[in-house]
């Protein structure tokens, strides 16, 4: 058993203060049992909690930490520009040269918004595109997670077609009626809500592979069937490269995939670790923002030197570095190979979803591609799972529906600590499981 006494009283004293005692849900543990660690620091691939035990981390503060912990280059950078200030509330050069080479890394942004979340840039880019094209609705997918933004906390409800229903308490039901929700990596669902709400839809948005279900991958032709489409119809084409921007290629999954969108939404890697988030597209879109434009969007911290400075050295080390990539893939590979064999050898049933460095281990025979299938899985089997890798040293993300983040920083003893925390961690719990 894990020794997490400090970690424990912590969460006590943290439940006392901040509701569930943590400041985002999925890191209270709720879905996998048991109670969050607290962690004290991280280095490289490791992290370290408040009990003095290490991980090998396989989420990197979901993306960010994509050359590892603590990353040289991106601590300098923090620490040459901390004399100069934490900030100015005015405009400054770094701004200038994040935005150059976000331009310049992805194609399809031609200007580009700092904001300070993800969150942020996907509720802005919705109200960009609606009062672009002065409609009003916006399709997103089942599954697809753009942030706490109302428009987007909508049920799957029972099926494509239907109109959006709030998930949460707090959304009207005016802001969910005004979001149709269509299954993913089905096009004919597309079609059909677009038929049903003719010159009504401003925006589709989704996470061109998606990571917020589980690992899934756009199956071939489903990017460019929805470009087409939105393209035929006047619809601004969102993808939400939070997760994806700067993982799966330079130029995220659009240019892994070959797809533009007209707006993209940037977040996590951004900022190298610090809060960043980014919009940004085809030019005559993107000057519909205030003050160039009517479309109101502002921020007292946007584009905050400190936080620019972090992101400016993490973007240019990966624009620098195109082989990264590479390397990044080959580590990837070898990780999602090792685990392939452990879990044959078991006789496990599963499905693994892989795109460059993101993966999902899926507890279900079923193939995974959309929300209906990704809920077919054992996830209590993967509550058990997680915990057993804890104890192993292993540090996964707190949820079946959540994928995985290979960082650059993985090494030969790292990537076979891996194979064997897998192999003993699943042996524990089928011996465990109840036949
Ligand atoms: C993480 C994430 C967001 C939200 O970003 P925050 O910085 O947490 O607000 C939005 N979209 C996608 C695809 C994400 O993965």
């Amino acid at each position: 058993m894990l020794n997490q006494e400090k970690s424990n009283q912590l969460f006590e004293r943290a439940q006392g203060f901040i509701p569930g005692g943590v400041n985002s849900p999925v890191r209270a543990f709720r879905a996998v049992g048991g109670k969050p660690l607290f962690m004290q620091k991280a280095k490289g691939a490791y992290l370290y909690d408040e009990d003095g035990n290490s991980y090998i981390d396989m989420i990197n503060s979901w993306g960010p930490m994509i050359l590892g912990h603590a990353n040289e280059k991106v601590q300098q950078a923090i620490t040459e520009a901390l004399p100069y200030s934490l900030s100015f509330g005015a405009p400054t050069a770094r701004e200038i040269d994040m935005a150059e080479l976000i331009t310049s890394m992805v194609p399809s942004i031609e200007k580009v918004r700092m904001v300070n979340s993800g969150t942020e840039a996907t509720m802005s880019a919705i109200r960009l595109a609606r009062g672009f094209t002065g409609r009003d609705k916006i399709i997103k997918l089942e599954g697809c997670y753009h942030g706490h933004g109302d428009s987007f906390l909508i049920a799957a409800g029972s099926g494509a077609l239907t109109m959006g229903t709030p998930d949460s308490p707090g959304v009207t039901r005016g802001t969910a009626q005004d979001t149709l929700i269509a299954p993913y990596n089905n096009l004919q669902a597309i079609e059909e809500l677009v038929v049903t709400n003719n010159g009504k839809i401003a925006a589709l948005i989704l996470e061109p592979v998606v990571g917020n279900m589980g690992c899934i991958a756009p199956k071939p032709g489903y990017l460019e069937g929805l470009r087409k489409i939105c393209d035929r119809e006047g619809i601004v084409l969102i993808f939400d490269e939070v997760m994806t921007g700067f993982r799966l290629a330079r130029g995220g999954a659009q240019e892994r995939f070959g797809v533009q969108a007209d707006l993209t939404t940037l977040g996590k890697i951004i900022g190298g670790g610090m809060p960043v988030g980014a919009y940004g597209g085809r030019r005559d879109i993107m000057e519909y923002i205030s003050p160039a434009g009517p479309v109101y969007q502002a921020g007292t911290l946007s584009g905050n030197p400190i936080a620019m400075a972090a992101g400016l050295a993490m973007l240019r080390h990966l624009n620098d570095h195109p082989e990264l990539y590479q390397q990044l893939e080959s580590i990837s590979n070898r990780i999602v190979n090792d685990l392939r064999e452990v879990l044959g050898q078991l006789g496990l049933r599963y499905t693994i979803n892989q795109v460059g460095s993101m993966y999902s281990l899926f507890f279900t025979e079923s193939e995974v591609y959309d929300y209906d299938t990704a809920k077919t899985c054992d996830t209590a089997l993967f509550g058990r799972y997680f915990r057993k890798m804890l104890e192993q040293g292993v540090y996964l993300a707190p949820s079946q529906f959540e994928t995985l983040f290979v960082s650059m920083i993985l090494g030969e003893e790292e990537i076979s600590r891996l194979k064997e925390a897998s192999l003993s961690s699943l042996q524990a719990v089928l011996n465990e499981r109840p036949s």
